[in-house]
């Protein structure tokens, strides 16, 4: 069963702030190297860099680490990002920051391809998740299991326009929706 937690409008908003930020942030960068992690990011990277006012280069990496509602083992797929930024910025766009592993992971890995400085854009934290974003949109409660806007339950709702909880009640969520 899904509950609604974030609607298509209130993500908007959020989406919309974090542009902003990003764009007085970097507003004399000559190049902004961006790396979306696929797949669950890549509505959040799509609406986000349209918004963007300076110039980038963008970079796409997978990265997988759940079956179902179950945490796997992380799996990266970093080939398609490039041997060196010269010592360019980086925005790493995630969907969402749990544990912080994935970013982590590849945090490291563009460190050693000559980064000047790595920032991390999540449109959802979790709660006591200890992954840190320096861009968010919304922090999630730590039970909870979301899908929509990109993100998935075994390959499902990626195209919903809203984010929703799978299998919690909907008194849990409007909790939830407070959180931000
Ligand atoms: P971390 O490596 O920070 O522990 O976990 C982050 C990754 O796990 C995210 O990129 C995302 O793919 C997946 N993930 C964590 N929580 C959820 C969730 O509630 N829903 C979905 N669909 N994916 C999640
Ligand atoms: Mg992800």
């Amino acid at each position: 069963m899904l509950s609604p937690l974030y609607s298509e409008s209130v993500i908007a908003d959020r989406v919309r702030e974090i542009a902003e930020r990003m764009n007085a942030d970097f507003k004399n960068a000559d190049i902004v190297h961006v790396i979306v992690t696929l797949n669950g990011s890549f509505m959040f990277a799509a609406d986000l860099v349209r918004q963007l006012r300076f110039p980038i280069v963008m970079h796409f990496a997978g990265a997988t680490s759940y079956t179902g509602v179950e945490r796997k083992q992380l799996r990266i797929n970093a080939e398609a990002l490039p041997p060196s930024f010269g010592n360019k910025p980086v925005i790493l766009i995630e969907d969402i920051v749990d544990t912080g592993n994935t970013i982590g992971a590849l945090r490291q890995m563009i460190a050693e391809r000559f980064a000047s400085e790595i920032k991390v854009a999540a449109l959802l934290r979790r709660q006591s998740g200890g992954g840190k974003a320096d861009y968010y949109g919304f922090t999630v409660p730590a039970g909870l299991f979301v899908v929509g806007y990109g993100l998935d339950l075994d390959g499902r709702y990626r195209e919903l326009r809203d984010i929703k909880t799978v299998g919690v009640t909907t008194s849990t969520a409007g909790d939830a929706r407070n959180l931000c």
